[in-house]
């Protein structure tokens, strides 16, 4: 007998659309939100797969129902005559690992970005031989044993663990929840980006344990940095200074407000072979910044990769002034003819919008910019245009003259 983890459908318990979603179901998107149903026929569990019907009873999809979300169902596939099961989520993630490589990940790459892969909330990290797990709905944690059987059977791992301690599991009435999904294994890694070694620590650090987002980015400043004297704010376990010393920086300083994330940064500085030109420091990054402008210090490039400064539609004005402030900050601090390498990890701020931002930082600098490259996130990230949350990341290199 097939051992099915998640509960089926095979009460075929059925959701009705109403008609005004029928275009953004249609188009893929894969939300619903409960003032969307016009009726819910049966009684469907928590967690459970429900069979999607569009106002016209055409067919809309299959996908995971939770009446205590907001979102009362998340479609994962748009096929009839699919079974949610085990071979459903082997296939899945046979299917995303195939399009990493495609993309010439091969080490470490997001193997699954939720919605972007049609799995919605389900975000897996792979770091080599390591896997990191993220269930932030009810309907896709019941399937969790299924999602490990698939990574061992694809990935024979050496570990898998779960970071469920995010708060956004509370809004499916999830417990905040970290450890092993395999046997246990010491969580400090190794891995190897660009050339380069850096310690990740799944089991203690900010998100899944690295930026992946960023490591296409990472690249984009090899021929910038070269000789230059760089500063990095926002620095995190140092990834960015540790690349640009390795690009041939003269020198570079990082700064983040986290002690840990500095001992680590210095940590992987000296894994490198780089601490004599690569170090970390504990600072506010605002007041550091203020203060070495004041004090006529120059650089060639200055790095910023803040945090999201907001989280929430309602201070998105905070965030703005945030993110002026910070790069009029360095912007100040910047050489005629340097470099500002800056990024914004919230999806609240359009491309559009940042851009605006940066101009108008660069005007209260009283310093002219041109554009060398604007990027997004890693490719391993998929963009679907249509899921705005889907596209987050604005990575900005400008020369200020
Ligand atoms: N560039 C990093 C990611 C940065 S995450 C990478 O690619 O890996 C944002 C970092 O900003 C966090 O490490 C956080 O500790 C730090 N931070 C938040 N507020 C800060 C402040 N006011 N000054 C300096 N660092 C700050």
């Amino acid at each position: 007998m097939a051992i099915t983890y998640g509960l089926t459908c095979t009460a075929m318990n059925k959701v009705h659309l109403k008609r005004k979603i029928t275009n953004r179901v249609a188009s893929g998107h894969p939300w619903i939100f409960a003032n969307e149903v016009e009726k819910v026929e049966g009684e469907p569990a928590a967690g459970s797969i429900v069979q999607v019907y569009f106002f016209d009873g055409k067919f809309a999809g299959q996908g995971y129902f939770n009446a205590q979300s907001q979102i009362i169902v998340r479609l994962l596939t748009q096929n009839k005559n699919v079974e949610v099961n085990d071979t459903f989520f082997l296939d899945k993630i046979n299917e995303c690992w195939n399009y990493r490589q495609r993309l010439g990940y091969t080490e470490n790459c997001r193997l699954v970005f939720g919605e972007a892969d049609s799995l919605p909330q389900l975000i897996i990290d792979k770091f080599n031989d390591y896997f990191v797990i993220q269930t932030l709905a009810l309907g896709i944690d019941v399937w969790k044993p299924a999602i490990v059987k698939a990574l061992q059977t694809v990935f024979k791992p050496k570990g898998i663990f779960e970071r469920n301690d995010v708060p956004v599991r509370e809004l499916e009435g999830l417990p905040s929840v970290k450890g092993y999904l395999s046997d246990p294994f010491n969580t400090k890694i190794q891995i190897n980006e660009n050339g380069l070694k850096f310690n990740v620590d799944v089991e203690n650090v900010q998100k899944t344990g690295y930026f992946l987002d960023q490591q296409d980015n990472r690249k984009a400043i090899q021929n910038i940095v070269k000789g230059a004297d760089v500063i990095g704010a926002f620095t995190y376990t140092g990834t960015f200074e540790i690349h640009a010393g390795f690009y041939g920086a003269k020198s570079v300083l990082g700064l983040d407000i986290s002690e840990s994330a500095v001992t680590q940064a210095n940590e992987n500085a000296v894994l490198n072979g780089l601490q004599d030109k690569v170090k970390f420091q504990v600072a506010n990054a605002f007041d550091v910044l203020k203060q070495w402008g004041k004090e006529d210090k120059r650089y060639d490039v200055v790095m910023l990769d803040p945090p999201a400064f907001t989280k929430s539609r309602a201070t998105i004005e905070k965030a703005i002034t945030g993110y002026k402030e910070i790069n009029l900050r360095g912007m100040k601090l910047i050489k005629k003819g340097g470099f500002l390498v800056t990024s914004s990890c919230t999806n609240l701020v359009k491309p559009e919008l940042f851009l605006q931002i940066i101009e108008m930082a660069a005007r209260d600098a009283k310093r002219k910019i041109r554009q060398v490259v604007f990027q997004t996130q890693s490719a391993d990230h998929p963009i679907i245009w249509n899921m705005e949350n889907t596209q987050y990341l604005k990575f900005l290199i400008v020369q200020v003259l």
